[in-house]
């Protein structure tokens, strides 16, 4: 048992909590249905199984965004400000956005439904304090994941609130150990959880989330490559023009916005 994971009423709350869009979990399971129907309608060419799999690449859905703004300007570090405050707000509101989406799926993401975390052919184990692996189901490792960054983020030791406290030499790798996991919870969310996120009406929402994540992450080399490479063809379709939407995959339906990435490459 890991008990240091047990104080934590807020986002333990949160998890638990049926979404608040006012459709029955009997609603969202036939607007499910309708779409798993659809989707089957389409033939999909070759490698029917991992392919079907991957709703979430289709034009028409990774369109969707809640606001066309600009994320490539909107993560880069503002002048006067601290790059470790500047990180350490970024992600705190990831933490909590992140949590959030995850708690709109979450009566889905079930020990039965999910009894592994896995995204592609990748599995996610958990360690435990002492570096001693843990088998758990998804939503046991989405749990240890929240539970941990939200002691993290509370702590005022490593994300310091009060005026002259100083952030610790280990704040960066910290940051990026939230990040890895924040991440781990989003490509969840695609992998196993996209039609739910459909047919509540909020892959608008997750969309606009990982853009932003993905490239504040980017702009400060938070993620490792190779750990985000299980997503690059989501990212890369989300991704391009700044992340504004539009750039489905067919590169037909991109202008108007594209012309405007004059942002420096790192
Ligand atoms: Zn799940």
């Amino acid at each position: 048992m890991l008990g240091d994971h047990s104080s934590l009423p807020t986002d333990r709350a949160l998890l638990s909590q049926p979404p608040k869009t006012g459709l029955s979990c009997k609603m969202v399971l036939q607007a499910v249905g309708k779409v798993l129907r659809k989707s089957k309608a389409k033939p999909n060419g070759k490698k029917p199984a991992t392919e079907e799999k991957k709703m979430y690449l289709e034009p028409e859905y990774t369109k969707s965004r809640i606001t066309d703004v600009g994320f490539k300007e909107l993560v880069v570090l503002p002048r006067e400000i601290d790059l470790n405050e500047w990180l350490a707000s970024n992600t705190t509101t990831f933490f909590h956005h992140v949590n959030l989406q995850y708690s709109t799926i979450s009566e889905f993401c079930t020990g039965e439904a999910c009894q592994t975390m896995a995204v592609c052919n990748t599995q996610y184990y958990w360690y435990d304090e002492r570096g001693k692996k843990v088998k758990c189901t998804a939503p046991q490792y989405v749990d240890f994941v929240m539970s941990s960054v939200q002691k993290l983020v509370t702590d005022e030791d490593v994300f310091p609130t009060k005026y002259g406290r100083e952030f610790p030499s280990s704040f960066e790798s910290l940051v990026k150990k939230i990040c890895k996991y924040l991440f781990h919870v989003l490509a969840h969310i695609y992998w196993s959880h996209f039609k739910e996120t459909l047919a509540l009406e909020l892959h608008g929402h997750l969309n606009t989330l990982y853009v932003h994540f993905i490239l504040f992450a980017r702009e400060f080399n938070l993620l490792d490559p190779k750990e985000t490479a299980i997503m690059d063809d989501l990212t890369e379709v989300l991704c391009s023009a700044g992340g504004r939407g539009g750039g489905g995959g067919d590169g037909a339906s991109g202008g108007g916005t594209g012309a405007q990435n004059h942002v420096k490459e790192r």
